[in-house]
């Protein structure tokens, strides 16, 4: 099925909204370009959504939440960057472990289960795609999926719609 990540991507921030504005967090989303990627529409949703959750409820009130979903080479790119506690770097490849969780002691007041990311990559995986991380303790956290870009079918049919101006417009006798 193909997916819409303009759509996507409100969807996702939509699912937040009460959550950041609990925390006067800004929770901002910006789509460049029109993007598509084929695969499972509630499955990519609860990827990205996981992702913005985690931004919002790792980061102190007052900051801010950023989506960004981009264009690269032949991949859409959807970034959630945030000013968050961060992650330490021995955790890092941990954290996609199903219920894995940095510190009991602070992520007991969060209260998950540890399952969000084990999703992601799950889902980044079987849709052709990656998951990368970049984090700093105490300065925030930025995590990507990258997924396989899909050329719309609007695309094309803007396409045979020239063509077939083309074959109506009357042509010029040879002189
Ligand atoms: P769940 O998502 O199942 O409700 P969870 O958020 O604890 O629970 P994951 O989303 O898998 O589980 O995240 C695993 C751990 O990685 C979190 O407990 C947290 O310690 C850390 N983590 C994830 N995202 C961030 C982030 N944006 N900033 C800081 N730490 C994070
Ligand atoms: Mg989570």
């Amino acid at each position: 099925v193909d997916v819409d990540i303009a759509e996507l991507v409100d969807s996702a921030i939509e699912r937040s909204r009460t959550d950041a504005e609990a925390k006067q967090i800004s929770l901002r989303g910006r789509t460049d370009g029109d993007l598509h990627v084929l695969g499972e529409p509630d499955q990519i949703l609860a990827a990205v959504s996981n992702l913005v959750e985690n931004a919002v409820a790792y980061s102190p009130e007052g900051s801010r939440v950023a989506v960004v979903a981009a264009a690269k080479d032949s991949r859409v790119q959807i970034t959630v960057t945030d000013r968050g506690i961060g992650i330490p770097q021995a955790e890092i490849e941990r954290i996609f472990e199903r219920f894995y969780r940095v510190d009991p002691a602070r992520a007991r007041t969060t209260g998950g289960t540890g399952l969000g990311l084990s999703i992601v990559k799950h889902v980044a995986a079987s849709h052709g795609g990656e998951v990368k991380v970049w984090s700093e303790p105490g300065q925030g956290s930025s995590f990507s999926i990258c997924l396989p870009r899909h050329e719309t079918a609007s695309e094309s049919e803007a396409y045979v719609g020239n063509e077939t101006d083309d074959a109506d417009r009357v042509v010029e006798p040879l002189p």
